[in-house]
């Protein structure tokens, strides 16, 4: 299918329209959950791409970007400077992993947001601190910070 996104950085391989999938240039996937998730653009988009790279999978599940609805108000998704990572029921990383490839990538700030129970799981990425995010979720810590719900 080709692709109408000006993304130089990523092929667009995706099979099923309903799930979204790009190719790194190192041969790596970054699979979009639905339609609704939305690739961010810029340096966002560098580091995910960074991200795919570095965190050790051969597809990287993404269920959040640059989208403006479904997170919290003033959200840094809405500002293009956050993802989502699914958790570990859908990626096969540790926290340890995915702290360290998000530090390299160029994210600053995050956690790994726990629903007990449920599939919501995920780890959120930004760049910059905000909404929330401030010294206890810096990447530069030793420890990712767990947010339990
Ligand atoms: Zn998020």
């Amino acid at each position: 299918m080709p692709s109408l996104l000006p993304i130089p950085q990523l092929k667009d391989i995706t099979t099923n329209k309903l799930y979204p999938a790009y190719k790194t240039v190192k041969g790596l996937t970054i699979q979009l959950n639905g339609t609704k998730t939305l690739l961010p653009k810029g340096d966002t988009l560098s580091a995910l791409i960074m991200f795919a790279d570095e965190c050790g999978l051969k597809t990287v599940i993404i269920t959040g970007g640059s989208e403006s609805t479904g997170h919290s108000k003033g959200s840094f998704h809405g500002k293009g400077l956050a993802i989502d990572v699914a958790g570990t029921k859908y990626n096969n990383l540790t926290h340890s992993a995915a702290l360290l490839a998000a530090k390299k990538a160029g994210f600053t700030h995050g956690a790994y947001e726990d629903f007990t129970g449920s599939r919501k799981d995920h780890w959120h990425f930004q760049i910059g601190a905000g909404n929330g995010l401030g010294d206890k979720h810096s990447l530069d810590l030793p420890k990712l910070y767990i947010k339990k719900y």
